[in-house]
């Protein structure tokens, strides 16, 4: 059975005593919240990941994901952090292919797919971000778009590696402008996804994939999203940044 997830990214806002005092009062919030078959998910930025990970300690189903990772194993690549490093303090998921990451540092699906295989190699859940623009969105586009960066970023992987993946569809025109796809709108995305996988691989496999909704999620929608068959949890910026927020949209899964 797949795990519902709420997954925070924190992208570049908060600083190590920020992050460690958000992290804290989220656990505080959630001690008692029965997490059977949930995740919890805290993407910090390279700087928190130590203390952040010290914080949540062995906590169950609670998990500290990195923003990106390395393409490269190891070597003189000045200022990449590598995935051998990230598990080596404590990380368990990374974020790969942020709309972000793809629109200003130039990550093409083939560097993705690189990332992808860096963090497999080294135990860490790839939670790989796909989704349409604006322009993508109106002219109806977007459904090839989602499918090549689905197929060129994951579809090398075996059905055995692709227990690894966590997909998360983040339309671009929803990500920080507080517009939000609608719950029909993300559903027909995600079903969709699911029905690549599963053409691809197989019934279970796709059954077995969470697949998260991403752009503008917060307390007065996650309910509503993450009630969508299709719909197993959400990845969060801005409300990921705000402890009551964020406690809100982990009780909603
Ligand atoms: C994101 O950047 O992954 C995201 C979904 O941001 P926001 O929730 O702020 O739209």
């Amino acid at each position: 059975m797949r795990s519902k997830i709420v997954a925070g990214n924190w992208k570049m806002n908060i600083t190590l005593e920020e992050g460690k005092t958000l992290v804290s009062q989220v656990l505080n919030s959630i001690e008692n919240v029965d997490l059977e078959n949930k995740k919890v998910v805290f993407g910090t930025p390279f700087v928190s990941i130590n203390a952040v990970s010290e914080i949540v300690g062995n906590r169950e189903n609670v998990f500290v994901a990195s923003q990106n990772v390395s393409s490269f194993d190891k070597g003189a690549y000045t200022g990449e952090v590598s995935a051998e490093m990230l598990t080596a303090c404590g990380v368990k998921m990374v974020i790969i292919g942020h709309s972000e990451r793809r629109a200003y540092f130039g990550e093409t699906n083939q560097v993705l797919a690189d990332k992808v295989n860096m963090a497999l190699k080294n135990n860490l859940t790839s939670i790989y971000c796909c989704g349409e623009v604006l322009d993508e969105r109106k002219n109806d586009s977007f459904k090839a778009v989602i499918k090549s960066q689905i197929e060129e970023g994951l579809f090398h992987l075996s059905k055995d590696e692709f227990k690894n993946i966590v997909v998360a569809y983040e339309p671009v025109w929803a990500i920080g402008t507080g517009e939000t796809a609608t719950p029909d709108q993300a559903q027909e995305v995600h079903a969709y996804i699911r029905t690549l996988i599963e053409d691809k691989y197989d019934t279970e496999t796709a059954d077995n994939l969470s697949i998260l909704y991403g752009g503008s999620m917060k307390p007065t929608n996650a309910k509503d999203l993450m009630s969508m068959s299709d719909i197993d949890g959400g990845l969060i910026g801005g409300a990921s940044l705000n402890p009551k927020d964020f406690v809100e949209i982990i009780l909603a899964m």
